[in-house]
């Protein structure tokens, strides 16, 4: 184990209904590494980040964050829920956006922002709206911090979702295909955002079928596919020499 690994995941497996989703899933997020992940729809993807976030437990496997095991275990060392209050503080630090915003729609932007730092940190309403502000200031929505979520665009939803994760300081933000529920026209914004994000050092891992993205902004890219790694490795190797049959075939449906 390398002391900079913010984020292990050792071989992680999940069913559903007797159908193996995720098949011994292994890798490591070092501190301020941006991973790119790709894969075929259905391949486990959205599952991986799911454990990864906490949201659902994984059948087996190990997912550590900054060298302590997170989730529980059973016996057998097996993860299991733990008592909701409990993961809800594991769950600040890691954060995740989904392809769909998930925002409350009964809640401006700024509430929408500050809901987790009253109700998980307590922090006063006073001081979690001037965090909040301050989070909306750096994606750009400072002026928009008194909309409803059905008054902004996809990506503005997008950016307040970012800015949701982000304002509760985690270690690892995880990406589940940001841009993928967007018009095309709103895909840029997002991704500039995460851009900038990964540009302060913060450590990531993306879901996403921006191949140009990945080979920009990534350090490092992986391909997913039944449920394992089928290969991973730095953006050049891994767009101009992917060393298995699979990678070559994924690249160039996408490319
Ligand atoms: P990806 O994000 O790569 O498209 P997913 O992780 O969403 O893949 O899904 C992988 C497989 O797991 C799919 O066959 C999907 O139908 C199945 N699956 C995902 N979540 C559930 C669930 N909650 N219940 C049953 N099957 C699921
Ligand atoms: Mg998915």
């Amino acid at each position: 184990m390398t002391t900079q690994a913010v984020l292990q995941v050792k071989d992680l497996h999940k069913n559903y209904n007797g159908n193996a989703v995720l098949k011994g899933v292994q890798f490591d997020v070092d501190k301020g590494q941006v991973k790119a992940v790709l894969g075929p729809s259905g391949s486990g993807k959205s599952t991986m980040l799911r454990l990864m976030a906490l949201l659902e437990p994984a059948d087996s496997g190990e997912i550590h964050l900054k060298g302590r095991r997170i989730g529980s275990k059973d016996h057998k060392g097996h993860t299991l829920h733990l008592p909701e209050r409990q993961l809800a503080v594991q769950r600040q630090e890691i954060g995740m956006v989904f392809q769909r915003f998930n925002l409350f729609p009964h809640l401006t932007a700024v509430r929408n922002v500050m809901l987790g730092l009253t109700s998980v940190k307590g922090i006063s309403h006073h001081e979690a709206r001037a965090q909040a502000m301050d989070m909306l200031k750096k994606v750009g929505l400072e002026n928009r911090a008194s909309h409803f979520p059905s008054e902004l665009s996809g990506g503005q939803q997008q950016r307040v979702a970012i800015a949701r994760a982000l304002v509760l300081n985690p270690s690892v933000m995880l990406f589940d295909e940001p841009t993928s529920a967007l018009d095309p026209e709103l895909v840029g914004e997002v991704l500039e955002v995460i851009e900038r994000l990964a540009e302060t050092g913060m450590t990531m891992i993306v879901v996403t079928h921006e191949v140009r993205f990945a080979r920009r902004v990534a350090n490092e890219v992986t391909l997913f596919d039944g449920g394992v790694i089928v290969e991973q490795g730095a953006p050049e190797q891994f767009f101009d020499n992917p060393q298995h049959e699979r990678t070559k075939k994924f690249l160039s449906h996408v490319h």
